[in-house]
């Protein structure tokens, strides 16, 4: 059987380094030097279980290229790039709140934006009906003119703007990460081909952007959709947000492309999120994204990896999200799996469902602009 569901990966996504620090902070007195909380660490051991269950084999490789300058001008501006191609060859350096970087890695988060854009160009062709990315640096915090927690360029943004450019004149992504999606709603704030939608835990990180009132301006005004949800939100509360505002969302929208920010640090036990989800609730996310492109989108689904630091446990929450995209079962069960489906907290408490109801009202203005 031909694999129908792409797979970027390239090892020296890996390589990619914020210099000598321990969790936020860089690591001089009285910070004892360790390692700072995006690590290779927590998305080598996605790659290793995909390998050792036998997934890999059944995906189909995409082979990463440095992105262009002109393909990163769609959404990154001149000047920003040109500071990121300067700070590159210093051994340390900073492209914005939260995101440091060493020398090279502005070459490979070119690297991981082509990638991005190569599993695009693979999707669009018929190639292949979707893919995951499993890429270094991250991307979703950057915005056009500034990097930001932990990322220097939009990889997903990058890849919606290159299937604009290729021809498509409507897409939707959908930030599942536990940190707000404020690259894409920034990038795309004014234009109304791209439905931005996030859910996120509320003023967590960047702690000043993700209100529920922030709908888009301009030509865009009601295709930007925020969920902010009360830290310690279980899948009571994700799954009114999924089901009562971001899939009315997309089939009001009808995207011909859907692009999903998929970040695991809404897991419990994450370090940087205060959430309780668990492999399953990633998977019935997936399944209803990827139902939601097969109504709308000739099933056109990519996924970029983004947040999930808890080295444990991540794995098998990518593992879930990959086989619910990829419609292959890898039979590993998720030793975790039990837990989080059956600890307190699931069910969805009153101010998690004023939360959802706020976002849900944002749907009219949404479908009177789509519409
Ligand atoms: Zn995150």
């Amino acid at each position: 059987m031909t694999a129908r569901t792409g797979f970027v990966w390239h090892e020296t996504f890996m390589w990619h380094s914020q210099g000598k620090f321990s969790g936020l902070f860089p690591a001089i007195f009285p910070v004892q030097p360790g390692h700072h909380y995006e690590t290779p660490e927590s998305k080598r051991r996605i790659k290793n279980l995909f390998d050792a269950c036998g997934l890999t084999r059944h995906l189909a490789p995409v082979d990463p290229r440095p992105a262009s300058d002109a393909e990163l001008e769609r959404v990154h501006a001149p000047a920003y790039l040109a500071q990121l191609a300067r700070d590159n060859e210093l051994p340390e350096a900073s492209a914005g709140f939260d995101a440091p970087f060493t020398r090279g890695s502005f070459d490979l988060a070119r690297l991981a934006a082509g990638g991005a854009i190569e599993a695009v160009t693979r999707i669009l062709a018929g190639d292949l009906d979707n893919a995951y990315m499993l890429a270094r640096p991250v991307g979703h915090h950057a915005e056009s003119a500034i990097g930001k927690g932990f990322c220097l360029v939009n990889n997903c943004a990058i890849a919606a703007a290159h299937a604009l450019a290729s021809g498509l004149d409507r897409v939707a992504m959908v930030d599942v990460d536990v940190h707000h999606g404020n690259g894409a709603e920034e990038i795309f704030w004014r234009d109304p081909r791209v439905l931005t939608i996030s859910v996120h835990q509320d003023r967590w990180f960047p702690p000043d952007t993700g209100d529920v009132s922030a709908v888009g301006e301009g030509a865009g005004h009601g295709t930007n959709l925020n969920i902010p949800l009360p830290a310690g939100s279980g899948w009571g509360a994700y799954r009114a947000a999924l089901d009562e505002v971001i899939i009315p969302a997309l089939d009001a929208f009808k995207p011909q492309m859907l692009f999903v920010p998929f970040g695991f640090d809404a897991g419990a036990q994450d370090p940087l999120g205060r959430m309780i989800l668990g492999s399953n609730h990633f998977r019935h996310i997936a399944t209803a994204l990827k139902a939601a492109a097969a109504r709308h989108s000739g099933g056109r689904l990519m996924v970029t990896h983004e947040g999930g630091y808890n080295e444990a446990t991540t794995p098998f929450m990518a593992l879930a999200v990959v086989e619910a995209i990829s419609g292959i079962a890898s039979g590993v069960t998720d030793p975790y799996g039990e837990i989080m489906d059956t600890m307190p907290g699931h069910d969805i408490l009153a101010h998690q469902r004023e939360a959802v109801d706020a976002a849900r009202l944002n749907l009219e203005l949404l479908r009177a602009t789509a519409g």
